[in-house]
């Protein structure tokens, strides 16, 4: 069978970085490897995918009611933003497996986030105007993923939520945020600086993957057993009160 899926995916993570440090600013008159050329050569061996078993992930929506939100910025979530991230899963055989309700978050006085409605054993994709100072540190945040008092939350900033941008750098937001809770990025919950920006980099590297070559081979694998642990996690509490992931 040749090398294997990771080990495909090790030697054109090492590409793709070298890829990006020395990327051409304008032309490529040396003939070398250019980025259009690197995607197309790895999409090949990677759309092949996308006929296997699917997954169902269990998300549950909640609007925060106190969010005060212009109409454009629910439009452009609702008709664009949530739409992508559905499909770019979709192709790599997830299905996000949705429900609804309304919730709120509350702030305390330090501006810490306090949830209401959320539910145990899904992921709780909290859709609010901006994150928490304490969870945001000023940092303009798209999105926060943790589990507070044993929900399971991605948190996402209507604000600042976008699409797919840039293949590796900027991807959708919801996209990311759910993610780092399939990867188990949110069981981790105070990184080191280090960690947390390999990390970053893993993420966007398969929210790539899935958006331009359709694989989710690695974030199924991945998912199953986090979706495990959620399902297990479902009985008594656990408490990891600060933000695991951005
Ligand atoms: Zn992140």
């Amino acid at each position: 069978m040749g090398q294997s899926n990771a080990e495909q995916e090790r030697g054109l993570w090492k590409r793709a970085g070298a890829d990006a440090d020395t990327a051409p600013k304008s032309t490529n008159a040396g003939g070398g490897v250019t980025r259009r050329d690197f995607i197309w050569t790895a999409a090949a061996p990677a759309i092949r995918s996308s006929a296997q078993a699917r997954l169902l992930v269990p998300v549950h929506r909640v609007m925060d009611v106190r969010t005060q939100c212009p109409p454009e910025q629910l439009h452009h979530f609702w008709w664009s933003i949530w739409p992508e991230a559905v499909r770019d899963f979709s192709r790599g055989g997830i299905e996000l497996q949705t429900s609804d309700g309304r919730g709120e978050v509350r702030r305390s006085p330090g501006d810490r986030p306090i949830f209401v409605g959320l539910r145990r054993g899904v992921i709780n994709l909290v859709l609010t105007g901006h994150i928490p100072l304490d969870w945001d540190n000023g940092r303009a945040l798209a999105g926060v993923t943790t589990i507070n008092d044993g929900y399971h939350v991605c948190m996402v900033a209507l604000r600042y939520a976008h699409g797919d941008q840039i293949p590796f750098l900027s991807v959708n937001t919801c996209v990311h945020e759910l993610l780092h809770a399939l990867l188990q990025d949110i069981f981790v919950s105070r990184p080191k600086w280090y960690q947390s920006g390999g990390r970053e980099l893993r993420t966007d590297w398969y929210a790539t993957w899935l958006w331009l070559f359709h694989d989710g081979a690695a974030i199924r694998k991945s998912a199953q057993a986090y979706l495990h642990r959620l399902e297990s996690a479902v009985g008594p509490r656990t408490s990891l009160n600060s933000p695991a992931r951005r």
